[in-house]
């Protein structure tokens, strides 16, 4: 997989050029609603990750190739196969990203490193900073999120806190039931998840649910449920901005030429699976193209087709 995908439409980012700047499916986490799949390995620290991680100069230069050939960029984003933190020298490439554009940078991070200072300051260095947050308490982060051993999330709710004050944040919440995981929308969790918040402050909670398919048994939480919890936090934190995340929003028409677009449909889902309709935000060209390309990626075994409540998704085919 590049360094570089996209521009991806972001639900919440608007067109998004996303930099994945781990060298493999490395988290410190195994979030039980994770939609990459079995293949991703577990560390505590950059330190345990063996294969070099994109330098600097990398990224860098792939970002400026990517910004000649696109016009319209709302964001560049780290994000990607993993938690984009664990690279270690990602407050450089952020800096050498700066020198050549104006376009605002952020971090999609699962929080979890911002407890080291070489993290925080290269956290604090974006634009904006979307941490995730989806338990109040231990117990609730253990089963939803398991995290690598060590990672309490008190110390983790503490250090997002110390960086809302130096940086707009965005949080947010994954909720989800599960009959094997059980759930984080219990009236205990969700008042853990609301004393976090009161504590961290941020400028914005966005509450999500999982709308493509994980591979493990969880369920998204309904719409009507979701804007009960929205109410309630509302009124629990007078001046918090509390929005559910949209299924999706409009992004930017861009063209590709036509060789690129396998290969762009590829990139894409590689990071997530995607609809048809994603694809078509993404790429835009109309469904019926994109279908031709389904199509084609489907019969050279390229990609899979999954149906998740009730809608088609295409994944990349890991066999
Ligand atoms: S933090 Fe993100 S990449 Fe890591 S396991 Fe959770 S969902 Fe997957």
């Amino acid at each position: 997989m590049g360094i570089i995908y996209g521009p991806v439409p972001s639900r919440r980012l608007g067109m998004s050029l996303g930099i994945d700047p781990i060298p493999q499916l490395i988290c410190t986490f195994d979030c039980v609603y994770c939609q990459l799949g079995k293949k991703r390995f577990k560390v505590r620290s950059p330190e345990e990750v063996k294969e070099p991680f994109p330098s600097p100069d990398e990224i860098a230069s792939e970002v400026k190739t990517a910004l000649q050939k696109y016009e319209h960029i709302d964001y560049i984003t780290f994000s990607g196969s993993g938690e984009p933190t664990l690279n270690p020298r990602l407050g450089e490439a952020v800096e050498k990203i700066r020198r050549f554009t104006q376009i605002p940078i952020a971090l999609i991070t699962n929080s979890s490193l911002l407890t080291r200072a070489d993290v925080f300051d290269a956290a604090a260095s974006c634009d904006l900073v979307l941490p995730t947050l989806d338990a109040g308490d231990q117990n609730t982060f253990v089963r939803i999120n398991r995290p690598a051993y060590g990672f309490d999330i008190d110390t983790i709710a503490d250090a997002i806190a110390k960086l809302a004050r130096v940086v707009p944040i965005w949080l947010e919440v994954m909720l989800l039931e599960s009959e094997k995981y059980g759930s984080n929308v219990t009236e205990e969790a969700i008042t853990g998840i609301v004393e976090k918040i009161r504590m961290i402050q941020p400028h914005e909670v966005n509450l999500n649910t999982c709308v493509r398919p994980p591979e493990e048994p969880v369920n998204p939480i309904p719409e009507g449920k979701l804007d009960e919890i929205r109410i309630r936090m509302e009124e629990a934190l007078p001046g918090v901005t509390i929005a559910v995340v949209p299924k999706r929003t409009k992004s930017q028409s861009k063209l590709l030429r036509e060789e690129e677009i396998s290969a762009e449909i590829l990139r894409i889902l590689a990071v997530r699976p995607c609809t048809t309709a994603d694809l078509t935000d993404s790429l835009g060209i109309n469904p019926a193209e994109v279908g031709k390309y389904l199509a084609r990626l489907a019969e050279a075994d390229k990609i899979t087709r999954r149906v998740h409540k009730g809608r088609l998704y295409y994944a990349i085919n890991k066999d």
